[in-house]
């Protein structure tokens, strides 16, 4: 581990990693539920000392991490593969596209890395009740994460989230209540009962180290990529969390020199959910009026790190763009029929959003690598994709009678 402090991503002001818990001291306090986070913070570390002990060879990926090994739980988190799918890349134009399968955590999405973050500071602070709202994959990764140690989770999560995921976190042993109403209203109730009932809050973005874990997955895809910074990568954008922190990792490199440039981030949204799209087009923020969206782990109203996503996406010169579900259950199908990766709807969103990219003037040119992140694992929702497939009937096991 490195010395960190805490920085406010909107003031400025800096903090202990003690003095503070969630948001920043001063903007934290103007802060409603229903509206994007203000005062989040960022984990800045000595990244003299960073650049000067970081070797490529024997890298040491602690000296990136703000939790000190001794309080990490005992799951294997991350290091997920990096695969090139040539079969694809050939029909965007693109020699060098790689999929990062995140589906391959243990409880099959990248949200085991913020939640593995999170429960290790749990345990350094003496905690044993973490707290989360979640779309269904954050709470999954939760009750994975904390049922490898002796921390309680306790997940809200909306009574309509899918069954897979229902499923995964009351197996995994966590406190589970279904909420009747949105992610939205789940964040908040959330928020509430740590606030008068304790526990430690996993939120997205609320708790900083949330971010910290899913940078992960871009200090990964450099040292994969041979440490090279990729052209672009896609991130399918819900709360604009996973853009965030795949931003932060790439930002550590960079503020430590070792990498001389950022790799552009495209984040994809769903065209029903897409606040953080018009935030990033118009400069005005607004709600998603009706996030209806099939791909239900990128379903959100009121995006949590609205703001982080935007700065994520000026410093990288990314852009944003959105995608219909239609397009989203057609790149899960492609991405599964030509490179053997089955992901959620919310992991072929990025996919969606590169197809439509490369079919514009905006195209990428894959001057370098392309990255798409696939989120979550294909399993955890089979419906969306029966929306558009069928199952063949079942025939008698009768070799004449085939006609194949
Ligand atoms: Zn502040």
């Amino acid at each position: 581990m490195t010395p960190f402090s805490y920085r406010c991503t909107d003031c400025g002001r800096t903090f202990s990693r003690d003095e503070v818990r969630y948001l920043c001291l001063d903007c934290g306090p103007t802060y409603r539920p229903g509206m994007p986070l203000v005062g989040v913070l960022e984990a800045v570390f000595d990244y003299p000392s960073i650049a000067k002990s970081f070797d490529p060879a024997r890298p040491d990926w602690d000296l990136f991490c703000p939790v000190e090994r001794q309080y990490h739980p005992p799951i294997q988190v991350g290091n997920t593969p990096l695969g090139r799918v040539d079969r694809l890349g050939a029909t965007l134009g693109l020699s060098s596209l790689w999929v990062k399968n995140d589906g391959l955590n243990p409880s099959g999405s990248l949200k085991d890395r913020a939640s593995y973050l999170v429960v290790a500071e749990a345990r350094r602070l003496g905690i044993d009740l973490v707290v989360a709202a979640s779309t269904g994959n954050a709470a999954s990764a939760l009750a994975a994460v904390c049922a490898s140690t002796d921390t309680k989770a306790l997940i809200f999560v909306p009574e309509k989230a899918p069954k897979a995921k229902l499923v995964q976190m009351v197996l995994y042993g966590a406190q589970v209540v279904p909420i009747k109403g949105t992610y939205d209203d789940a964040f908040a109730l959330s928020l509430e009962y740590t606030a008068q009932r304790g526990g430690l809050n996993r939120n997205t973005a609320y708790h900083p180290l949330t971010i910290e874990g899913k940078k992960t997955a871009g200090l990964e895809i450099w040292a994969q990529l041979g440490y090279q910074v990729p052209e672009a990568i896609l991130v399918s954008v819900g709360d604009g969390v996973i853009l965030g922190g795949v931003h932060k990792g790439f930002l550590d490199l960079h503020r430590a020199g070792l990498i001389d440039r950022l790799p552009r981030l495209i984040g994809v949204q769903a065209e029903t959910s897409d606040a953080i799209h018009r935030f990033v087009t118009t400069g005005v923020y607004a709600d998603a009026a009706n996030p209806t969206t099939r791909a239900d782990s990128i379903s959100v109203t009121c995006p949590s790190n609205a703001h982080g996503a935007r700065r994520a996406l000026q410093e990288s010169a990314g852009e944003t763009l959105t995608v219909t579900d239609a397009e989203i259950l057609e790149a899960q199908a492609t991405l599964a029929a030509t490179s053997g990766i089955f992901t959620e709807p919310a992991g072929a969103t990025a996919l969606a959003g590169l197809v439509k990219l490369q079919a514009g003037p905006r195209r990428l040119s894959g001057s370098g690598p392309v990255v798409i992140l696939a989120t979550g694992h294909g399993l955890k929702d089979v419906d969306a994709p029966l929306s558009r497939i069928s199952i063949p009937p079942a025939v008698e096991p009768v070799l004449e009678r085939l006609s194949l």
